[in-house]
């Protein structure tokens, strides 16, 4: 590494940072890519491809657009043909993202509904036959019990 560091830390967000001599601060894992890679294009966010936020190998580091960004962090992937795939949170089966029956957009990303089609044709048909135990299950999850709870 071409810049003398002094303090190397873990801030509260979990992201390993790097104090320079200089006085400058920088997030390690955007450091490491930029060492390997050049300047970080505008837009692109760096992505930890284990999910352990620690783990700044430039392996495991991959510059996405924050679309695909938050994609993987919702557990699609891409095929070689770039085709979004993620896994049907009821079977668990892996499936296209055209197989999942919502589709949303909130800034750009596709939102689906964890189930695949199957399953969501199965939930509908359990929601139509049992409405009001579905609604009392909704408060549970939803209600006062989840919430203002202290992380
Ligand atoms: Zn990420
Ligand atoms: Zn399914």
């Amino acid at each position: 590494m071409a810049h003398r560091v002094k303090y190397r830390w873990i801030s509260q967000d979990g992201y390993i940072h790097l104090g320079f001599r200089d006085g400058r601060i920088v997030a390690e894992h955007r450091h490491v890519w930029e060492c390997a890679h050049g300047p970080i294009p505008g837009g692109y966010q760096i992505h930890h491809r284990d999910g352990d936020r620690t783990n700044n190998k430039i392996r495991n580091l991959e510059a996405l657009l924050p679309q695909d960004h938050k994609r993987e962090h919702c557990g699609h992937w891409t095929d070689q043909d770039g085709r979004w795939w993620k896994r049907c949170t009821t079977c668990r089966r892996p499936a296209p993202e055209d197989d999942f029956p919502t589709k949303r957009y909130r800034d750009g990303v596709r939102l689906t509904r964890g189930n695949c089609k199957t399953c969501e044709r199965d939930r509908q048909r359990a929601k139509n036959g049992y409405q009001g135990c579905f609604e009392k299950n909704l408060g549970l999850h939803f209600g006062p019990r989840s919430a203002g709870r202290i992380p």
